[in-house]
Parts: C-alpha cells; sequence; structure tokens
C-alpha cells in the first residue's frame, strides 16, 4: 500500500535522495522546499506524474508554514521528515571565535524549523496510518563526540534532539513516533565530496529503519543502518 511522505529540503542532497527513491518504490512524496517547481523536482514530477506533490515550504518562516498548512489542510501524510538543514559557516563557528548572527541562523533552521513543521503538520501525521515524525539530525551533535570545531552546527543538532524527544514525549498518547537520525557522512553539498556514502546509500538505508520502525522506537537516536547513537 503506497504511503505518503512529506520531506523538507526535498530539492538536493539527502532530500532529493529520499524522494527519489520513495518514487522510485511508488510511494507519494509531498515536496517541500523554496523552490518545488525548478531543478530536479520538476524533472521528477514530470517522470512521475501524479507522485510528486510540490510544496512550497521556508521552514524558518511561520507565514511560509502556515500558508503551506493551509495548503494541505485535512490530507493525511503518514511520515513527516524535517530534513531541511544549514551548516553555517566553514569558519568562526569555534568556542574561541563565534560569528553570533550565523549560529542563530543555523538555529532557526536546525533547531526551531523542525518543531514548527511537526506542529504545524501533526494533524496530518495524526490522519495518516504511518503516524511517524523524523528529523535527520547528527552524530556531530552527540556531547560524547567531545567537540571541538564547529560549535554552532554541533549544538543545534544537540539541540535538536532535546527537543524532538520532548515532542515525542507530547504527542506519545496520539500513538505518534518521534524518530532521529544521522543519516551517515554523505556526498552532498553539505557532506562534501570526499564523505564516506552517497546520497542514495544513505536514502535507502533511512527508510528501510524508517519503514521497520513504530512506537517502541519512539524518541530513539539512530544511524541510517538502525545501530543506536550516543546522545
Ligand atoms: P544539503 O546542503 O545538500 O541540502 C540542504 C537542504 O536543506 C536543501 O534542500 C536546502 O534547500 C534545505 N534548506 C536549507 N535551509 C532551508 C530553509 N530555510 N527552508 C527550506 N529548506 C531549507 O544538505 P544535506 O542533504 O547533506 O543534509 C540534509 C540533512 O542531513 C541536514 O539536516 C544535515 O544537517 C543532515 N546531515 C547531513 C550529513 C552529511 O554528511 N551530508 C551528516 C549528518 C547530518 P535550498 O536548496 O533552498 O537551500
Amino acid at each position: 500500500m503506497p504511503q505518503t511522505w512529506m520531506i523538507t529540503g526535498a530539492n538536493r542532497g539527502i532530500g532529493l535522495a529520499l524522494t527519489m527513491e520513495l518514487l522510485r518504490r511508488g510511494d507519494h512524496v509531498v515536496a517541500a522546499a523554496r523552490d518545488p517547481w525548478g531543478g530536479a523536482l520538476a524533472e521528477l514530477a514530470g517522470v512521475h506524474v501524479g507522485q510528486l506533490t510540490p510544496l512550497e515550504l521556508d521552514v524558518t518562516s511561520d507565514r511560509s508554514v502556515a500558508a503551506a498548512k493551509q495548503a494541505f489542510d485535512g490530507r493525511p501524510i503518514d511520515v513527516l521528515v524535517n530534513n531541511a538543514g544549514v551548516y553555517g559557516p566553514r569558519d568562526r563557528q569555534t568556542a574561541l571565535d563565534m560569528d553570533f548572527k550565523a549560529w542563530r541562523e543555523v538555529f532557526e533552521v536546525n533547531v526551531y524549523a523542525p518543531l514548527r513543521v511537526s506542529q504545524a503538520f501533526l494533524p496530518n501525521v495524526e490522519a495518516g496510518s504511518g503516524r511517524k515524525i523524523v528529523t535527520i539530525s547528527s552524530r556531530m551533535g552527540s556531547i560524547g563526540s567531545n567537540p571541538s570545531g564547529a560549535i554552532a552546527y554541533r549544538s543545534s543538532k544537540a539541540a535538536v534532539n532535546m527537543v524532538m524527544v520532548g515532542f515525542g514525549n507530547a504527542v506519545r498518547d496520539s500513538e505518534v513516533a518521534v524518530l532521529l537520525f544521522h543519516p551517515g557522512w554523505v556526498r552532498t553539498d553539505m557532506g562534501g565530496g570526499g564523505a564516506d556514502i552517497p546520497p542514495s546509500e544513505s536514502a535507502a538505508g533511512l527508510i528501510a529503519t524508517i519503514d521497520a520502525s513504530g512506537m517502541r522506537d519512539t524518541n530513539s537516536f539512530r544511524n541510517w543502518k538502525g545501530e543506536e547513537i550516543p546522545w
């Protein structure tokens, strides 16, 4: 039975790979992006006619999220994936030299947005049969990774883990599973060309692990292969 997945940041990187894999196996994808009608998504919409719904969404904007919510009102979503993310500046994010403005922007996308989007689309997920809300975090958010650099990015992923566990507890009674994932070190614009795995491998692993997950996994933090990651 095909499912409906909503993916934020669906236009490139891991979000696009998730979208492609889901379309390939016959699921329906609500491809949320700042520009959902251009580039790779436009091509996919032409090939997978009727399977892909473009949804304009800037996850940092209350107005954009409210408009997307209204456009999608009453339609069930089986799995919501908060994937959109930013790394922040490659320099000036150490404990001794921090670009505070950039740090705030990283928090807008990586921390506040997953909660904003999850709150907005919770009724849609409750109306679906999959009942899962996924957030793509990172093992770089593990306190045990003993950080030195990349403090803006790492702190945002540590924070979103805490936020989404709180959300998971808040929606436990409605039987919506809240799942956190490290997608691997993936060859995307963010991960860089020297990363470990291609986006297709990350996407296939994430989808298989999400498919096999349920309420027993709520508030877990795992990698794309389903292995637990320390907080
Ligand atoms: P990319 O940089 O390749 O893609 C980022 C995506 O996020 C783009 O689609 C981008 O859209 C979107 N995005 C950024 N800001 C916004 C916004 N305000 N509103 C809507 N969409 C936005 O990153 P990856 O695919 O590599 O990363 C995806 C997720 O995986 C992120 O959360 C990242 O932190 C996480 N991750 C990635 C790892 C890796 O090795 N690649 C490792 C660990 C975690 P646009 O094109 O409009 O900018």
